[in-house]
């Protein structure tokens, strides 16, 4: 297990419920949780819809476009993993097909790019986003960068 005193916290914590979600990560596939009764997404993952109770859903795939909700710039106290890196950006995406669904992650420049890959100036609520997916120490994690750099 990595030490969470020294070492970026990497592997995503998954459930039955939320494992689709790293599993299509990892083919560079943004999809969301649907349910199949009444069509509704929903985020986090979960077993039942809470607009209809039904258990029945499958996985949607999403444009990957989105708009910057909001953002902070976490300064340290930080885990020390984490104060190296600071500042950088910590934004919400809601997305273009589901305004109220909306991930945490983090804008970078390219999709290589490192956490304080984008300036903090050009961050703005409502800014249009594109999801990309990268390797991260052998986790795929999606990522954002800004549709107009
Ligand atoms: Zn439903």
């Amino acid at each position: 297990m990595a030490d969470a005193t020294t070492e970026p916290l990497l592997t995503p914590t998954t459930d039955d419920d939320g494992a689709p979600f790293w599993t299509y990560a990892a083919r560079g596939e943004l999809r969301i949780q649907a349910c199949t009764a009444c069509g509704e997404l929903r985020f986090p993952p979960r077993p039942c819809c809470p607009h209809c109770q039904s258990f029945a859903s499958d996985w949607r795939r999403m444009s990957g476009r989105g708009r910057i909700w909001s953002y902070v710039f976490p300064h340290p106290p930080l885990l020390p993993a984490y104060a190296a890196r600071a500042p950088y950006n910590a934004i919400i995406v809601e997305l273009a097909e589901a305004p109220r669904i909306r991930l945490v992650g983090n804008l970078v420049a390219t999709p290589d790019g490192e956490l304080d890959s984008v300036a903090p100036e050009r961050l703005r609520i409502g800014a249009k986003v594109q999801v990309v997916f990268v390797d991260v120490g052998g986790t795929v994690v999606p990522r954002w960068l800004l549709e107009r750099p």
